[in-house]
């Protein structure tokens, strides 16, 4: 089986006018590395991925090679996880929900579990999705809209549309009483889960194995709140709470997901219970689950701090 954490790098197009005065990032196959502007790259500054896709990449390809192969490990029984990872408005909600023309990774997923399991015949599927939302670490339930409270609400589905429509009816709940949907989405986790139960079906063929019986992975598919750092100065208040909660979340992340591509033995603590993220993600990280990690990152020059930030998370998970 392929590596069990997969890390790229995409680089969205840029949104600015001003063209760069000093450094410029540069894409060669899968490294990026930072340049002076006419010249020589700069020393230190230079990071290598199993993917670097830049800003003319589609979806569809960042599905096919780098999280296509989580999905149908799940659907085979391994658990999975899939997360976005980058400072607001460098390409997350993009990557993971994507455009009308360009359907993101949750819509692929989606489409590719039901038509994978369609293929299969000697087995009987039952699909149950969640959709929630953690925000200063309280998770909300963006099915059931409210403070998360004894399980969440979970959907028998049997089909991708029925996904696709429930998934629309979160995005309202999600946004219900906020005054700027952007502000907040930016600073929440948002995790939709498919849980994949399979059971094999006893053809009569004689290679029916009760060991096979039964099967459940869970699937997450993540789009993590931004990574940006929230000026020491200048927040206070509400800002500066969201604030503290990310850095820590995110940081807890970075070091569950290092010591796990650190290879840790089976028993090493790893600190899974220090965030409610890496709680919920918990069963679906490390041990024999696949994971596909995509940072984002912004071209422009006024990004340049804050994309050094992501490609160094980023190398942690290797
Ligand atoms: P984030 O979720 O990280 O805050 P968004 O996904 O909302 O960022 O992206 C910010 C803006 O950039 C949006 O208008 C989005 O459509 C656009 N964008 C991001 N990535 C790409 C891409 N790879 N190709 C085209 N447009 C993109
Ligand atoms: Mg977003």
């Amino acid at each position: 089986m392929a590596e069990k954490i997969c890390v790229a790098v995409r680089v969205r197009p840029s949104i600015s006018e001003e063209s760069p005065s000093g450094t410029f990032w540069k894409i060669e196959d899968n490294r990026i590395s930072l340049h002076k502007l006419h010249g020589t790259p700069i020393s230190g500054l230079s990071y290598a991925f199993d993917h670097v896709f830049d800003e003319s990449c589609s979806n569809s390809k960042v599905y096919e090679l780098l999280t296509k192969d989580v999905i149908h490990a799940a659907v085979d029984g391994f658990n999975g996880t899939a997360f976005a990872y980058g400072q607001t408005s460098s390409g997350k909600t993009f990557t993971m929900n994507g455009s009308l023309n360009d359907p993101g990774i949750i819509h692929r997923a989606v489409n590719d579990v039901f038509q994978k399991i369609q293929m299969i015949s000697d087995r009987e599927f039952l699909i149950r999705v969640s959709y929630m939302e953690i925000y200063n670490e309280e998770i909300n339930d963006l099915f059931a809209r409210g403070i998360f409270v004894a399980g969440l609400r979970e959907e028998i589905v049997s089909n991708a549309e029925q996904v696709i429509k429930l998934l629309e009816s979160g995005e309202v709940n999600r946004h219900f009483g906020e005054t700027n949907m952007n502000a907040r989405s930016s600073r929440s986790h948002t995790i939709f889960r498919m849980v994949i139960e399979s059971k094999g079906i006893d053809t009569g063929s004689g290679d029916y194995s009760s060991s096979d019986a039964i099967r459940v992975s869970v699937l997450n598919l993540v789009d993590l709140a931004g990574s940006e750092r929230i000026a020491k100065t200048g927040a206070g208040g509400v800002r500066l709470k969201e604030g503290k909660y990310i850095n820590k979340s995110l940081m807890v992340l970075g070091n569950v997901i290092n010591k796990l591509s650190n290879g840790a033995k089976q028993r090493a603590h790893i600190p899974y219970r220090d965030s409610k993220l890496t709680r919920i993600l918990q069963t679906a990280l490390g041990g024999n689950a696949k994971t596909s990690i995509i940072c984002t990152v912004a071209p422009e020059e006024v990004h340049v701090e804050e994309t050094k930030g992501t490609l160094q998370f980023a190398s942690r998970a290797k």
